[in-house]
């Protein structure tokens, strides 16, 4: 069995911006599931499919990414193998395209679990990896939405988050490979006008990323400042190990939780050691798609 599932942010997803969602998650699991046909690592699989998303401006992650309050891009990612409990994260970098690859050079060659900042701007220089200019990662849309949001005098506040008025396009991947190994990643460009130097769930372990080979894996979607509160990716995981391992289950109740306990909305996409799925979230909508070996075809919904 191999199984692929991929989002691409839950929040209230405008009906122009949703063909751009769907072909968007379809064409990165389809490029995924092929490469794990063809006998590629859950962890090779994860950091080439989130590139693809990181790559594709429709998303809040790598180029496109929303700009931070004093208009800047700052990305947040991470990346656990579920065999070893190796994991890699890096969060506030501004001059890297695809944060996710940082991430697993992290996961690779550090001791350490995550870096930030200028730190991690360094390692990713000691490791060769391609740096762009900081304006590299903004695109015009953007730039119009900050710039009107200022003019408007008109901030994002918890408030709006709760009354889903702002739209986020997260990204993440669970997948699990032929010899049954299970990886998660997840990549943010976080929220819009964000305070500089805000981090939120997705580059932190437990948070917006989990995966554990012997239950399954976990990557979150939505306000982040909620889904640490509960430390949703691993909430869901220990519901499925104390549960019977129902990822459909497990996915709904945690997000039950992230409700009940921390006023939050968002959404988690859920895989457990059989390959099966679970989908949930109390937004609006949710951009994901997934597949395994025992499907003729791929699901995808926003
Ligand atoms: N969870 C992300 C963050 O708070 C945003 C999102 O998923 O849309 O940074």
């Amino acid at each position: 069995m191999i199984s692929l599932i991929v989002h691409g942010g839950a929040w209230d997803i405008p009906k122009k911006e949703i063909k751009a969602h769907r072909d968007g998650c379809l064409d990165a699991l389809n490029r995924g599931f092929d490469m794990l046909s063809q006998g590629m690592s859950a962890i090779d699989t994860v950091e080439q499919t989130i590139r693809l998303l990181e790559d594709n401006d429709t998303f809040d992650a790598g180029f496109g990414s929303h700009l931070n309050a004093i208009g800047q891009v700052e990305l947040d990612a991470s990346i656990m193998d579920g065999k070893t409990l190796r994991c890699g994260a890096v969060a506030g970098v501004r001059i890297i395209r695809n944060p996710i690859t940082l991430a697993r050079k992290v996961l690779d060659h550090s001791e350490h679990v995550m870096l930030v900042g200028d730190g991690a701007e360094r390692f990713a220089k000691q490791l060769g990896i391609d740096s762009c200019a900081p304006v590299d990662l903004i695109t015009e849309r953007e730039q119009l939405r900050w710039e009107g949001l200022h003019k408007q005098g008109k901030f994002v506040t918890k408030d709006a988050f709760r009354r889903w008025e702002v739209s986020n396009d997260t990204v993440g991947a669970v997948a699990m490979d032929r010899d049954g190994n299970i990886c998660v990643g997840t990549s943010t460009g976080g929220t819009l006008n964000k305070y500089p130097g805000r981090v939120g769930d997705s580059p932190l372990i437990g948070c917006g990323t989990y995966a554990e080979n012997s239950i399954g894996g976990v990557s979150a979607t939505g306000w982040g400042e909620a889904i640490i509160k509960v430390v949703l990716a691993k909430t869901v995981i220990d519901m499925m190990e104390r549960d019977g391992h129902d990822p459909q289950v497990a996915a709904e109740k945690g997000v039950k939780v992230l409700h009940e306990k921390a006023e939050g909305y968002g959404g988690v996409i859920v895989l457990d050691t059989d390959g099966n799925f679970g989908v949930a979230y109390n937004t609006p909508r949710m951009a994901r798609a997934y597949r395994n070996s025992s499907m003729d075809a791929p699901f995808v919904a926003v």
